[in-house]
């Protein structure tokens, strides 16, 4: 079976990582070998780490710092890991160089954006109104996007209107070069977005949690993409 790699989070007051199961059980579901991948900004080690996987899930967390896409830090912008941000970064950045199959979920679709040259929305309550940050459990579904027809997500879901769980209040702003939009919210968020290869996709909400539904799918679809990668 498949190596893909999952990112976890680094815990920096306690030193120690932090990952939702779900992320774990969507790839074992599907039919890949998860693996946590340690966080190194060594890009010799990321290089030898990629060398070994077939497949990446950049999993969700917190902000990204600005700096990364040429802005200041707002007011309501969140708390900074530099570590994992500099990781992922150059985890993203290589991998997307390799055409390797990425899933980035929240935080990861934010991080592949960044990766390949775009920029992302510090707090988007500025400018929406859409409830972003759900006050639901995390495994229900509560706005609905609408996916562009044609695009690999529509290929993947084949569905034009889904109903998604949301636990974000940063969303993409400039879409990088080489990637397409491929998913809004009704209040025109982007909330998916896949390279021009289809080789990577992006997706503002959680489908591990989603497993049930039409989150299973595009772990599936990480999982034969990668199996083509041999
Ligand atoms: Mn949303």
């Amino acid at each position: 079976m498949v190596l893909i790699g999952i990112t976890p989070e680094l815990d920096m007051h306690n030193n120690c990582y932090k990952l939702n199961q779900s992320y774990v059980e969507a790839i074992l579901t599907s039919g890949g070998t998860p693996v946590i991948v340690p966080i190194t900004s060594d890009i010799k080690q990321i290089l030898s780490i990629l060398a070994n996987l077939r497949g990446i899930v950049l999993s969700g967390g917190g902000d990204p710092d600005p700096f990364y896409f040429g802005e200041e830090p707002l007011q309501t912008s969140g708390p900074i890991n530099p570590f994992r941000d500099q990781f992922e970064l150059g985890l993203a950045k290589e991998a997307l160089a390799l055409q390797m199959p990425i899933l980035g979920i929240c935080r990861g679709c934010q991080i592949m954006n960044i990766a390949a040259g775009g920029s992302i929305y510090q707090d988007i309550t500025h400018i929406s109104n859409l409830q972003h940050t759900q006050m639901a459990p995390r495994w229900y579904p509560t706005h609905y996007i609408s996916i562009e027809a044609g695009t690999r997500l529509f290929n993947i879901i084949q569905d034009n209107k889904i109903r998604v769980n949301s636990m974000h209040h940063q969303a993409i702003a400039k879409v990088a070069p080489d990637f397409a939009v491929s998913a809004i919210s009704s209040d025109s968020i982007i909330e998916a977005i896949e390279s021009n290869n289809g080789k990577a996709i992006g997706v503002q909400w959680h489908p591990e949690e989603l497993l049930d539904t039409h989150g299973k799918k595009l772990f599936a679809y990480l999982v034969r993409e990668s199996e083509k990668t041999v």
